[in-house]
């Protein structure tokens, strides 16, 4: 995979980033978001899903493992992993509603589910790189 890496200054800078990458995206293609706790990974998305014509706010999920969006041509799915510790005990069409034809799949901490996922259009790691710094890699198939 040829891989970028960007630094930014700002959560706007991030967002920009993501709105980025996001005009690189179609249909069907999973995203994986990875780094620590507050480095951006959320911030990072709400900038994708905007720029895909997710007009709601997009915040993290909570109470379920994700949420979807109504884009300007298609769903924006916005999965959180993080309380997922393996989805073998799990139900089988946990993901399904979230990934295929007609969405595009952003997850943050995908470790727990990386076999079910498939093969990922782009890999996003972030790390804190002091203050309001953060380093953001994009891998990209
Ligand atoms: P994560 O989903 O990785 O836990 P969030 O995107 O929810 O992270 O939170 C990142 C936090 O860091 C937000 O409070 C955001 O305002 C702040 N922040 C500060 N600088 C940046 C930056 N350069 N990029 C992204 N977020 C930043
Ligand atoms: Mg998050």
């Amino acid at each position: 995979m040829p891989t970028r890496v960007a630094w930014t200054e700002t959560p706007h800078q991030t967002e920009s980033l993501g709105a980025e990458i996001a005009a690189r995206l179609s249909e069907g293609d999973v995203v994986l978001v990875c780094g620590e706790l507050g480095s951006g990974k959320t911030t990072f998305v709400r900038g994708a899903a905007r720029a895909l014509g997710v007009s709601d706010p997009v915040t993290s999920p909570t109470f379920s493992i994700g949420h979807r969006y109504k884009g300007d041509s298609l769903t924006v799915s916005h999965l959180d992993l993080y309380r997922l510790a393996g989805l073998a005990d799990e139900d089988p069409e946990l993901l399904a509603d979230h990934l295929g034809p007609g969405r595009i799949a952003f997850v943050e901490w995908p470790e727990s589910a990386v076999q079910e996922l498939g093969r990922p259009r782009m890999r996003i790691t972030l790390s804190h790189d002091g203050g309001d710094r953060r380093r953001i890699e994009v891998q990209e198939r």
